[in-house]
């Protein structure tokens, strides 16, 4: 039996002996506690990925043609840690409070522009080992949240299932740059704000890719959501 498949199955088992526990202090109750949820809320600066300075607004000023990026957290805190358990124990519970978190990081876009989450294709292989597509669970409850303007739309298509997992900088840049294409079945609208969604950054190069690749479709008012940072590089 794959280890996934053992992992998923246990944890489950856990899930019926024993109700939710907060998976950041441990208290009894939710997944993810209102006090653990609103300390990653208050306690989020915001770092650029690429240059790593503080950068309130999601605009870097160093970094001028990026789109406006917001990131919760390094990936050594709390949010990490909930992200490893939210894939690899398959812990789906946490997509929400995951997703209500980034919510409150994001900024609120005028009540009637339409509003478009993007979420980074998953590679199929990792889809089939934890039985579900982590970053769509996050874009579908986010969207959800931020009401009847905003909808989630699997623009991109991943062109080769190559896994990253484990590869070098320079792997990653090379396989990151042919990785993404345009679905021919959707229309990017010129005037919708896009929120492209990824849970990891790591060396940005996917992501990099990505928002080429909807830059040249169109999508022109584009913004960045990341769950978290990895500071490897
Ligand atoms: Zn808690
Ligand atoms: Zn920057």
């Amino acid at each position: 039996m794959p280890n996934s498949v053992k992992n998923t199955t246990f944890v489950s088992l856990l899930d019926l002996i024993a109700p939710h526990s907060c998976r950041g202090c441990g208290c009894l109750g939710n997944i993810l506690c209102d006090r653990c949820k609103n300390n990653i809320i208050s306690s989020h600066i915001n770092i650029c990925p690429i240059c790593k300075t503080i950068n309130p607004t999601g605009k870097c000023s160093r970094c001028s043609n990026f789109p406006p990026t917001f990131v919760v957290d390094e990936k050594s805190t709390l949010i990490g840690e909930l992200l490893q358990t939210y894939k690899y124990q398959s812990v789906r519970a946490l997509a929400k409070p995951l997703a209500e978190i980034l919510f409150h990081i994001l900024p609120q876009t005028p009540h009637k522009t339409q509003q478009i989450i993007v979420p980074l294709p998953t590679i199929s292989k990792h889809i089939r080992e934890r039985s579900f597509d982590h970053t769509y669970l996050i874009a579908k409850s986010l969207a959800k949240l931020s009401g009847p303007n905003c909808q989630v739309q699997k623009i991109l298509l991943r062109n080769q299932n190559t896994v990253q997992v484990g590869a070098d900088r320079n792997t990653r840049l090379i396989q990151a740059k042919s990785a993404y294409t345009i679905s021919p079945h959707i229309d990017i609208d010129p005037n919708a704000t896009y929120i492209l969604l990824d849970d990891v950054w790591t060396t940005g190069a996917s992501m990099q890719s990505a928002i080429k690749k909807l830059q040249q479709a169109g999508a022109n008012n584009l913004k960045i959501a990341i769950l978290a940072l990895s500071r490897i590089d």
